[in-house]
């Protein structure tokens, strides 16, 4: 089992030439996620493929590359099936891309729901949005979470803690859990019929001719699934740490490079690379992945050394950098 992932865009505040808005896209089993919805996602969205990892771009000045519809085929991304989206907060550059994705899966002949989840003030948020996207073919079902809430999409499950920004902020964890081993060998010792097996998978216990097996006689260890945190436009905290806690990936905001802007991080209430990587350090993940880069950082890699000397894990992350992330 696979978790796909890949930066739709890494800029706060606007989008910029070279640059869309920080947006995350999560695929898991054929059902995508999206972790923001800031002006511009989904034409990124529709040139992004999946594995394709483009080198970063140039510094600045440097068109987008050309986009064509025909990228929705071959390792491109359907926006029609973006089943569930995330909103860490009600700024702009977070959500108001939204009703423009909602129309164009409506275009895309989408009829199946879409969930929106998001902190206090997302349904209202949504509805006074779709004053421009009244009539969807399909059903808009927002959620306003609180913190520790918890969400599910087939065999992911989701929770949030509340960042510290100037707005009411969530942040996210995604949790793919993987079941215990089923040893056949056991099986097979206790004389059980195989169609009884994929009940003992699913940890239920059987019984036939008279006999009662538990799972626990034919599963082996609890084994380490997956999980990947989604940290913007906050201030590192605790919560954040305990959230992200030995995750597989924590994808986290960097909006300035410098440690000279840590003052500037503070009062606007963001990090710098290198509070991202004292939290990712902290909470012992196993990879960090930065974005959503202030406008004025114009070349966040020439600051990766400074995030590295902190977590030696950091990739400096880039519109569409994607990558994979598998049961070990
Ligand atoms: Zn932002
Ligand atoms: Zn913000």
């Amino acid at each position: 089992m696979v978790l796909d992932v890949a930066l739709v865009g890494t800029g706060g505040m606007m989008p910029l030439p070279n640059r869309w808005l920080s947006s995350v896209l999560i695929r898991h089993n054929g059902r995508l996620i999206l972790f923001d919805c800031g002006e511009g996602t989904q034409i990124s969205l529709r040139s992004l493929r999946w594995g394709a990892n483009p080198p970063a771009p140039p510094p600045a000045g440097t068109p987008h590359r050309s986009i064509a519809a025909a990228d929705e085929g071959q390792g491109g991304v359907h926006i029609a099936h973006i089943d569930l989206v995330l909103i860490s907060h009600l700024h702009g550059d977070h959500i108001a891309g939204l009703p423009g994705l909602l129309l164009t899966q409506a275009n895309s002949g989408r009829t199946e729901p879409v969930d929106i989840l998001g902190p206090p003030g997302l349904s209202d948020a949504v509805t006074k949005l779709r004053v421009i996207a009244p009539y969807l073919p399909f059903d808009v079902r927002c959620r306003d979470l609180a913190e520790g809430d918890t969400f599910e999409l087939d065999d992911l499950r989701g929770t949030c803690a509340l960042a510290d920004h100037h707005v009411t902020c969530l942040a996210y964890r995604l949790d793919l859990p993987r079941g215990r081993e089923f040893l056949p060998a056991r099986a097979r010792e206790l004389g059980v019929p195989i169609e009884h097996w994929k009940h003992l998978q699913r940890e239920e216990t059987i019984s036939f001719d008279g006999r009662i097996v538990a799972p626990d006689e034919v599963l082996g260890e609890p084994r380490r699934g997956l999980s990947i945190g989604l940290v913007t436009d906050t201030r590192p905290t605790p919560a954040l740490r305990e959230l992200a806690r030995g995750a597989d990936l924590l994808i986290c905001e960097g909006t300035y490079g410098d440690d000279e802007d840590q003052p500037r991080a503070v009062e606007r209430k963001h990090m710098t690379f290198a509070e991202a990587a004292q939290l990712a350090r902290a909470a012992e993940v196993r990879q960090l992945l930065l974005t959503h880069f202030s406008p004025a950082l114009v070349d966040p890699p020439k600051y990766a050394a400074r995030a590295e000397e902190v977590f030696p894990q950091t990739v400096v992350g880039h519109d569409h950098f994607s990558l994979s992330l598998k049961f070990s």
